[in-house]
């Protein structure tokens, strides 16, 4: 299918991958590299390597790489047809119409599709609805706003949007799926009826479910769309995909409790806001802001539900690693109440002093031996024992208790809590890289790095030199004419796709004739030696049978093998 890979190809040359994955990753430069925690696997220090000269990424811990279709489809648990569809968008491609139809056939395609027209239908909705557009008015939401957070009213009808989507084509099975209709005894009808509708956007921006506000107090006062194939409320946070640009600039993101927190911040210029969906907040939301930055400041309602709420949430980021500070607007009040009220200028002198996750505690808390109890539990779940030290220090200063004794304390009610936690989390084990030759691993390399002089160097070793059989497969490919290493990938899979990309991002190897004159002779050699050993053995078993015919054979290959 040349014209298939050539559209690969094309898609490859206009993303690049340090920029796709830096959506995902925070990443840094290491020599010629980017490196970052992995995605893949729960690790500490960063092991995921991205190589913008060969435009792939490689885990040394895990052992997971490839190229942009590889990430996406492993990522985002995508098919292959659908981060095709994904990143000829992003490159500006048009797919060729058999590639589309093979997309379109991909189900959460389709319910993006279907919610990207939701959110128009109920932007319209909210124009022809003058009861809402007042409403919104009164919030203090101006058009920009609107426009920036596409959001939008729901009619008050049973089926406006059921009726709606049905015209558009979509098919009565997938608009259940979507979770935008709900099936009851006479049939399906509209899960959202007269609410103001925030669209929720993924990372790249594209509607995956609604968050509906009801605007006469009727409960629940906010309803969120249910989980479907393109939405896990664990992986999203509203605000996201417009402010993790922001966030990456200011180096630190505000997190909200609330929509409309979330949209008056923006709308003051506080573009790295952003808010969990409801009170689900989990670890996966810290490991989200984790990929743009590594410090959190918590900002929620001054009421004593959103203390307690807080609360939990520091200790939810603490746990996903994250660097945490906390916002105290004054009392009473929420953060869009308190910007609308008080302005910019206000809000920026709060951020100037954010308080530490300990003397919020400390400030909102009651006895001493309660406080530490409190800080105990969230300090305990700090992935870095260092880290947990300085808290409890601090700890100790903030209550005026002796620090001996407040660590003795910790580490008892520590214990406790791992005891109760260990069957919870599993921990994951890896596979150890196999131990392979590192001979014919340079050899491969010196391939890849002269693979203008393959036929040259290829043609000094046998396919049956090469002990690992892995190493051998990608040679196999090299020698068959594979001497492009993009199109050495697009053939190598699995375990020779893995160590291909592991060895492509090897430092350039100095000296390469020495190295590769040495290689040959000890690949040569190791090959000379295992014939000697299996021929040793076969005299062995000759010497047994005391068959002297196939023994004297034997002896004089043996003789021409020590030459
Ligand atoms: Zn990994």
């Amino acid at each position: 299918m040349p014209s298939h890979d050539s559209t690969l190809e094309e898609i490859k040359g206009r993303i690049d991958i340090v920029e796709m994955i830096s959506d995902y990753v925070h990443l840094k430069k290491s020599g010629q590299n980017w490196k970052g925690l992995c995605p893949f696997h729960t690790e500490k220090t960063p092991s995921f390597m991205v190589s913008p000269a060969k435009q792939i990424f490689h885990c040394f811990g895990c052992g997971s790489g490839g190229d942009i279709f590889t990430f996406l489809t492993k990522y985002e648990s995508l098919t292959f047809p659908e981060a095709l569809s994904m990143l000829a968008k992003r490159a500006g491609v048009t797919l060729k119409v058999s590639q589309k139809s093979a997309v379109q056939a991909g189900e959460k395609e389709t319910l993006l599709n279907m919610h990207k027209d939701a959110a128009d239908f109920f932007r319209q909705s909210l124009t022809a609805n003058g009861k809402a557009a007042a409403y919104l008015k009164d919030r203090g939401i101006d058009r920009k706003s609107l426009d920036d957070f596409g959001i939008g009213y729901s009619p008050k009808s049973w089926n406006g949007l059921l009726n709606h989507l049905s015209r558009k084509g979509y098919k009565p099975e997938m608009i259940k799926k979507s979770g935008l209709v709900v099936q009851g005894n006479k049939g399906q009808y509209d899960t959202f009826r007269d609410r103001i509708m925030f669209p929720i956007h993924d990372l790249k921006g594209d509607v995956v479910a609604f968050g509906g506000r009801s605007m006469d107090g009727s409960e629940p006062k906010y309803l969120n769309s249910p989980e479907t194939p393109i939405f896990n409320k664990g992986r999203v946070l509203y605000g996201l995909a417009l402010a993790k640009d922001s966030i990456k600039k200011n180096g630190n993101a505000l997190f909200m409790e609330g929509y409309l927190d979330v949209i008056a911040a923006h709308m003051f210029g506080f573009t790295h806001a952003v808010a969990a969906l409801g009170t689900a907040l989990t670890p996966d939301h810290g490991r989200l802001i984790k990929r743009f930055v590594e410090d959190v400041i918590i900002v929620f309602d001054s009421d004593q539900a959103g203390i307690k709420a807080s609360k939990r949430a520091a200790g939810v980021l603490l746990e996903s690693g994250l660097e945490v500070n906390m916002l105290s607007v004054p009392e009473n009040e929420d953060p869009d109440s308190f910007l609308r009220i008080n302005g910019k200028e206000a809000f920026e002198e709060l951020l100037k002093e954010p308080v530490s996750v300990i003397d919020f505690f400390v400030k909102h808390g009651g006895k001493k031996h309660i406080v530490a109890d409190e800080v105990f539990e969230i300090v305990a779940k700090i992935p870095n024992e260092i880290l947990q030290e300085d808290y409890i220090t601090s700890l100790s200063e903030k209550i005026h208790v002796d620090e001996e004794r407040v660590r003795e304390r910790f580490k008892k009610k520590r214990k406790l809590l791992k005891s109760g936690h260990k069957r919870q989390q599993p921990e994951i084990k890896f596979r150890k890289p196999r131990q392979r030759p590192q001979n014919e691993i340079y050899f491969i390399q010196l391939l890849l790095q002269m693979s203008g002089r393959v036929d040259e160097i290829s043609g000094k070793i046998n396919l049956d030199d090469f002990e690992d059989p892995v190493l051998r497969g990608i040679f196999e490919k090299i020698v068959n004419g594979s001497h492009d290493f993009s199109d050495l990938l697009l053939k190598c899979e699995g375990e020779e796709k893995d160590i291909l990309i592991s060895i492509s991002l090897r430092d350039e190897l100095e000296e390469p004739e020495k190295v590769l004159s040495d290689c040959i002779s000890w690949i040569k050699e190791n090959k000379r030696k295992k014939l000697v050993k299996e021929l040793q053995s076969k005299i062995r078993e000759a010497e047994s049978k005391n068959d002297l015919a196939l023994l004297k054979k034997l002896q004089t290959e043996f003789q021409k093998l020590l030459k």
